[in-house]
């Protein structure tokens, strides 16, 4: 048997920011390659020059970089089969179209702005879906010629024949027919020289050998007229298979690129790692057929396989699941891992962090002690903040709060004072065992004593064990603490 090598590609629209749903597309696309030691290519697809967002080359790029998904063959790094920025081509299309004029597989359509929008009024009023009636293809060749000298505006049209089915297998949803009845003689070439989408991907996929099409569920309507355009080129064409598309959980409706919330740098910005994002995003379409839910990058490349997709419309992405997801990575950090990365992401995405106030006020020994209490408890890292305020600041304490777990939280929080105040040994075994013993001997209530204790020192009600938070402060905040919330009482 031939050798093929398995290419795929991603073929993102510079139209916005890149999408989380454009992700879970272009991680499967890579491990597919990966897996079959193929090549995973990146194109970007800049021919609408309407949609074109300025900048946003830069930040797909960003994006797919941030989530450590390298391309083999692209932008920034080139290939055999470059340039791989659709408006770096505009002559290989015109190449490829003269080839369909030639064949009469495509024709030029010099209708006026006014004809067309006539035509479209016309479908709407008798509600059918528009199409175009051909009008230009019976044009003889003078006169076609005489257009063009005089410099008429034209676009390319596809010559879709009529009354054929167009079928091909779908390697997620199966075979696939569709009558060629339903398809518009779609452009190909615009009047300002740019191909349309449906063009330029066909004679790409074909030039850069893609062997496998794998894109979201929004498409499978195009496919067809892609499908027929491989064959009047007389082309092979690639296998093509078509995501589930992603909603929101709680949801009906599929996410549009252009909703802000699901930007995939934002998921970085907020402190998830590209590694949970990732082991997230290979559960929205794929499953393996096992109760297992961690996978890194190696372990899902090897697992990863065509029939495991899902063949359902629409999948969720759940942002419990997302937390759960990042909460375990984190977890795979020691302290010292995770102060690194802690800072590197602060760094890297621009966004402050009081990890760097805390390493100005304690020493290297307590700042590790802080993550070790801290880390496991965040779903994401811009949480940190809001998790460690109290080793910074004075908590904002009052009566009420004070008086959830005593009728006289003025003597408990006395009774700790006096005690701590003559205790110069903060050490966390020496105050573990001392106060359990000081509560034990006088026969108090632990829950009363501790939990009072507890929202004087860090105003909360949830947070590690507070003696090893006390042994973190140390007796100067620790007392200067307690004065404060006693002078509230
Ligand atoms: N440029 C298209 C997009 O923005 C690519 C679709 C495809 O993969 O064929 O999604």
């Amino acid at each position: 048997m031939e050798n093929i090598e398995i290419r795929t590609r991603m073929a993102p629209s510079p139209t916005g920011e890149f999408h989380i749903g454009g992700l879970r597309t272009l991680l499967f696309n890579y491990a597919w390659a990966k897996k079959n030691n193929g090549k995973f290519l990146l194109r970007i697809e800049d021919t609408d020059r309407n949609r074109y967002v300025d900048g946003s080359i830069n930040r797909i790029i960003e994006a797919i970089r941030a989530y450590n998904l390298d391309w083999d063959e692209g932008p920034q790094v080139g290939g055999l089969y470059g340039p791989y920025i659709q408006s770096e081509r505009l002559n290989i299309y015109r190449e490829y179209s003269e080839r369909l004029l030639a064949k009469k597989s495509a024709y030029y359509c010099f209708c006026t702005e006014e004809r067309l929008s006539q035509l479209r009024n016309e479908a709407q009023k008798d509600d059918r879906t528009f199409k175009y009636d051909k009008h230009c293809l019976s044009l003889n060749e003078s006169v076609i010629q005489e257009k063009l000298q005089n410099g008429e505006k034209y676009v390319v049209r596809l010559n879709v024949p009529s009354g054929i089915q167009i079928s091909y297998d779908d390697f997620v949803l199966g075979s696939l027919s569709f009558p060629s009845d339903d398809i518009d003689d779609a452009v190909l070439l615009k009047s300002d020289g740019y191909p349309t989408y449906h063009f330029a991907v066909v004679v790409d996929d074909y030039l850069m050998k893609v062997t496998h099409v794998m894109r979201g569920g929004e498409w499978v309507s195009s496919t067809p007229k892609h499908v027929l355009l491989y064959r009047l080129f007389g082309f092979k064409e690639p296998k093509f298979g078509h995501l589930p598309n992603l909603k929101f959980v709680g949801t009906n409706k599929k996410m549009s690129k252009r909703e802000g919330t699901s930007n995939a740098l934002d998921f970085i910005k907020k402190g998830y790692l590209p590694e949970a994002v990732l082991n997230q995003l290979m559960f929205l379409g794929w499953n393996p057929g096992t109760e297992r839910e961690i996978f890194s990058i190696d372990d899902f490349i090897k697992e990863f396989t065509l029939e495991r997709i899902n063949k359902t419309d629409l999948v969720s992405l759940d942002f419990e699941k997302l937390n759960w997801f990042n909460n375990r990575y984190i977890q795979k950090y020691n302290e010292e891992e995770f102060l690194d990365l802690l800072k590197k992401w602060s760094l890297n995405n621009n966004v402050s962090s009081l990890i760097f106030e805390i390493e100005k006020k304690y020493e290297p020994k307590k700042v590790l002690q802080i993550l070790k209490l801290s880390k496991d408890r965040l779903n994401f890292l811009s949480e940190f903040d809001q998790i460690v305020d109290y080793y910074l600041n004075l908590p904002h304490v009052d009566s009420i709060a004070l008086g959830k777990y005593s009728s006289n939280p003025k003597k408990v929080l006395t009774f700790f004072k006096e005690y701590l105040n003559s205790e110069f040994d903060y050490t966390f075994e020496n105050l573990d065992f001392k106060l359990h013993e000081l509560i034990k001997g006088n026969n108090l209530s632990t829950k009363e004593y501790f939990m009072t204790l507890r929202i004087a020192i860090t105003g909360e009600i949830v947070t590690p064990p507070i003696i090893e938070i006390i042994s973190i402060l140390d007796k100067e905040m620790t007392l200067e603490r307690l004065d404060s919330a006693i002078s509230v009482l």
